[in-house]
């Protein structure tokens, strides 16, 4: 009955309410190939998708289903930018690099749109914004410095008083915040599946149920094994695994902290209650450290998601803290019914931005997306894929970097559980 990581994808709100996904099956037989991508989420399809349209031949492999990781899991909520703001991206970056970092940032959110216009998916999505309340005076500070920062590169955000917040979200429990006219939301396995359709239907071969066991340099190119044997052979290979990676590449899951993220749904909400809620329909992110993110879907339900265990979960107590913190900011939701309780694992990198590595000419792993993956890892899959038809590296959005081992990786668990006391800490702050 909970979300375990398990195959199947469990039966949580968006399967119940998803596209179906394309047949796909596991490979049966060695096979050839000029690139191979392995993981079926947002970047893989969109790096095999991008690459197709150019014409290269490609293959992707999952070890599951579409979907199984973060894009099949998540909140749905597109929003742009990165966790460091453009200011910080100049400093760390320098002028030139940190300049299309800032723009390439901007897009993530208008990269998903376009597909879905482009190839007419059939995805139930907003475009109509997103909004970050702050939840205290100090981040209504931070939140100022951030409005005032995209403003000056021309973007269409806008500070948002305290009475507007309370408007846009219906709750008066936020001191302001600010919204970003290029966020939206996407039901998230409905828009990963339609990435698979139209893959396939680019020529691009996809293949679910097959792990990748291992990757090794064969002559000028690559073979790559799996689980059952099978060998396939690719001049390059794209790994795209992010918070799902396991052994496939040297330390390359030891490069992130992989929290599990919480989420619960309610009922549809009675019309009379629905339209106390986020009136408009606008995705949230609040700024405390440890964020709620909430929004209404398509179904009419009330969504939130948050910290929870690092662990699996274990029964629906993991998810209280949620349910108690919808009934502090909506009253009127104390005696709805919670339909669905899920969980998915989201990649942290050190320094809090996506990591890009090439630790041999011809294969490419990229992993790091902080929770906030579907514009940030679809522009990823198809900055990757210019990359590969064009070679150049100074366009690809982050430089590559070594494949670095967490310090103390073996103590995340309890260095996580410190910080996330911390953060309670700060966010109990005003
Ligand atoms: C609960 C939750 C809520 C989130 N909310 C949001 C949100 O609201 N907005 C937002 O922008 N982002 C959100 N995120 C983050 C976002 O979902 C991810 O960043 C994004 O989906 C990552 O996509 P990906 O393609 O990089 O990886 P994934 O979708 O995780 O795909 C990785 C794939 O690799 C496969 N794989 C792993 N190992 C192997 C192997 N050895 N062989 C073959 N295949 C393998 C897995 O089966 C998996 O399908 C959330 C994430 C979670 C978990």
């Amino acid at each position: 009955m909970f979300p375990a990581n398990r195959f199947p994808l469990n039966p949580a709100l968006w399967h119940d309410t998803a596209v179906e996904a394309p047949v796909t099956t596991p490979l049966k037989a060695a096979a050839e190939t000029d690139t191979l991508i392995i993981g079926a989420g947002y970047a893989g399809l969109s790096t095999a998708l991008h690459l197709a349209e150019s014409g290269t031949q490609c293959m992707v492999l999952d070890a599951r289903e579409i979907g199984f990781g973060g894009s099949g899991r998540n909140g749905g909520q597109l929003v742009p930018g990165l966790k460091k703001d453009p200011d910080e991206l100049l400093s760390a970056y320098g002028a030139e690099r940190g300049r299309q970092l800032v723009e390439f940032a901007g897009t993530t959110t208008s990269t998903v749109f376009s597909l879905i216009d482009r190839y007419t998916l059939n995805v139930p999505h907003t475009r109509n914004g997103w909004i970050q309340p702050a939840h205290s005076q100090s981040a209504l500070a931070l939140v100022q410095k951030r409005v005032a920062d995209w403003q000056k590169r021309g973007a269409p955000v806008r500070p948002l008083s305290r009475s507007e917040v309370a408007d846009l979200l219906g709750t008066d429990q936020y001191h302001g915040g600010w919204f970003d006219e290029r966020g939206g939301s996407v039901q998230p396995l409905s828009y990963v599946r339609e990435l698979a359709r139209v893959t396939l239907a680019a020529g691009v071969a996809v293949h679910t149920g097959t792990p990748v066991q291992s990757i090794e340099k064969k002559g000028s190119g690559w073979q790559v094994t799996t689980d059952s044997g099978h060998v396939v052979q690719a001049r390059r290979v794209v790994v795209c695994t992010n918070a799902y990676s396991d052994g496939i590449w040297k330390n390359l899951k030891e490069t992130v902290v992989d929290p599990n993220t919480y989420q619960v749904a309610t009922a549809p909400l009675p019309d009379d209650i629905a339209k106390t809620i986020l009136p408009q329909g606008q995705p949230v992110s609040d700024t405390r450290n440890l964020l709620l993110y909430f929004r209404k879907d398509h179904t009419g339900r009330f969504l939130m998601g948050g910290r929870g265990p690092f662990r699996e979960p274990r029964g629906k107590q993991d998810w209280d803290h949620l349910k108690k913190a919808i009934t502090l900011l909506y009253p009127q939701l104390k005696d709805i019914a919670f339909e669905y309780y899920w969980c998915g694992r989201v990649s942290v990198t050190q320094d809090y931005m996506p990591h890009l590595h090439q630790p041999e000419p011809g294969l490419i792993l990229n992993i790091g997306c902080q929770g906030r993956g579907i514009g940030l890892q679809t522009a990823m899959g198809k900055a990757i894929a210019n990359y590969l038809q064009s070679g150049n590296e100074a366009a690809l959005p982050v430089p590559f970097t070594p494949v670095q081992r967490l310090p103390f990786y073996g103590l995340r668990k309890l260095y996580v559980g410190a910080l996330i006391s911390w953060y309670r800490y700060l966010d109990s702050r005003t």
